[in-house]
């Protein structure tokens, strides 16, 4: 019998794929940064063909290391980076133009075309979503109307859209050479077009934003055989029965299977995701709606979400653009220097702002600067601002949900960060809560492919390999928590302000 279930993580930052037994445990593991392409102000790409290449690289080097042989892979599952549209050739495989990034806001003009006198909500109700530049719908459009001799090509039916999941799964499967053209509810829920009730393509949005359906790939549930390995790759003849958006699989792998489960992911971004059961919660504060997963043929579960857009990248851009740091853990080290935030905040809205204002036009902010600040202040900033973001999203939560938190699960690349954790915990009021296993988005796409192939039984058997690591108690009293959310609020309006002229 197969031992192991491999999963195929293609994040904005990297590509990783890692191997995982029956317990739930890693085996091996390889992974490759990509290039993040930044043609102007506001714009962010990657090159499909690296993302592919890599893809390919790290699946190879990850059999290797483990010395495993395909037999002993029952199944794969893919997870992804979700909104980052592609668009190529199904004659030749090469993509028209690069993938426009879920954080690229070069769509805010189209935004605001589509929406017209309706505004921002205009397809909130089918879709959960409101007109944002995040979402994939534009992107395609943006590439059908600017890239030269697209839109022929488009509408004679020879090139396919797809986010990263379907960009990888096509190519795994074969490519040119008879690749499956399939995307799962959860990926398609983040493209506009996908009607919440029918989880099928609308074809009147479609239409408005210009996208002819023949691009569109089938949508499938998040845990079924979509297809095999093409016998030239690293998992030829293995079923690919698992693909779920990158934040909706870390929801699976944290075990949130009951309505009311809830975990927060922080890695370039923050993602908090409610599960809300059989029920599509129509957010009255500044969520998305969202499908949260499809097991085979049971019925869909949806999730409300909150989802902010810079909170580990803004690390990142202490580290490269600023150079304040060398590396992502020095930050803590940094922030640790200093006995508070000096009165410094930083409102990081790098592509404006998303939950709970979605706001495209709102520009970054550092406020309270004095002579007195120093680095030390700007990363404890950086810090808070990643848990102050997270504060407005649960907020936001309890009020739609009508039921308050009482604990929060985390996971994702900053929750390392001890100093983060504790922040969070303080500024929200509640324990916060890391898991053993921290991988859980690479783990949430294997448990989805493992369920298709009978590799795990049910969601029964995988709710008993979730374990707690470390908690973090509030500590801060409420006087202190109070003063301090309201000071960042002030900051944010100033970034709503700046927008305004
Ligand atoms: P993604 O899946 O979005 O690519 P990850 O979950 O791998 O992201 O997390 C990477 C992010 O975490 C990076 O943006 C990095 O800046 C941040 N990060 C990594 N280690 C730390 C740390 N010790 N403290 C703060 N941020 C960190």
């Amino acid at each position: 019998m197969s031992k192991y279930i491999a999963s195929i993580d293609q994040g904005t930052t990297s590509t990783r794929c890692m191997i995982f037994d029956h317990d739930g445990k890693v085996v091996s593991v390889a992974q490759m940064e990509h290039e993040q392409i930044f043609p102007k102000a506001g714009w962010v790409e990657h090159n499909p063909a690296e993302v592919w290449e890599n893809t390919r690289k790290v699946s190879a080097e990850a059999m290797a290391k483990g010395d495993i042989s395909r037999g002993d892979v029952a199944a794969v599952g893919i997870t992804n980076q979700r909104e980052t549209a592609v668009v190529w050739d199904k004659n030749t495989g090469e993509a028209v133009y690069n993938a426009i990034v879920w954080q690229d806001t070069r769509t805010d003009k189209i935004v605001e075309e589509l929406g017209g006198s309706e505004g921002a909500d205009k397809y909130k109700d089918k879709v959960g979503l409101p007109l944002a530049t995040y979402f994939s719908g534009p992107k395609v459009k943006w590439i059908l109307d600017n890239v030269e001799g697209a839109r022929e090509k488009a509408d004679k039916g020879d090139l396919l859209f797809g986010n990263m999941d379907t960009w990888v799964l096509w190519n795994m499967t074969g490519g040119s050479d008879g690749g499956v053209h399939v995307t799962d509810v959860t990926n398609a829920s983040r493209t506009m077009l996908m009607d919440l009730d029918t989880l099928q393509w609308d074809e009147s949005i479609a239409k408005d934003m210009g996208i002819p359906m023949s691009m569109l790939p089938e949508i499938r549930s998040s845990s079924e055989v979509y297809g095999k390995g093409r016998e030239k790759g690293s998992f030829p003849g293995v079923p690919i029965a698992g693909i779920l958006g990158d934040q909706q699989a870390a929801t699976f792998g944290q075990v949130c299977y009951e309505p009311g489960t809830a975990k927060n992911t922080y890695g370039t971004g923050n993602f908090m995701l409610l599960n809300t059961g059989e029920e599509k919660v129509m957010s009255k504060n500044g969520l998305l709606t969202t499908v949260c997963y499809k097991i085979g043929d049971n019925k869909p579960i949806y999730a409300l979400e909150g989802s902010v857009a810079v909170t580990g990248s803004l690390v990142q851009w202490l580290r490269d653009n600023l150079n304040l740091i060398s590396s992502a853990p020095e930050v803590e080290d940094l922030a640790k220097g200093v006995e508070d935030n000096g009165d410094v905040y930083i409102v990081p809205a790098f592509s404006g702002l998303f939950a709970p204002h979605w706001r495209s036009d709102a520009r970054g902010a550092i406020v309270g600067l004095t002579r007195f600040a120093n680095k030390g202040h700007i990363a404890r900033a950086a810090l808070e601002a990643v848990a102050f973001q997270s504060r407005e999203v649960m907020d936001a939560m309890n009020a739609d949900s009508g039921v308050d938190l009482t604990e929060l699960k985390v996971d994702g690349g900053m929750v390392v960060n001890e100093t983060l954790m504790q922040f969070q915990a303080d500024i929200l009021g509640v324990p916060v809560i890391r898991p053993v296993i921290n991988e859980t988005t690479a783990l949430g796409a294997a448990y989805a492919a493992g369920l298709a192939v009978g590799f795990w039984k049910d969601e029964d058997e995988l709710r008993k390999q979730w374990a707690e690591d470390k908690r973090w108690e509030p500590q801060m009293d409420e006087a202190d928590r109070k003063r301090l959310y309201a000071k960042w609020n002030k900051a944010v309006q100033r970034t709503l302000d700046w927008a305004k002229d």
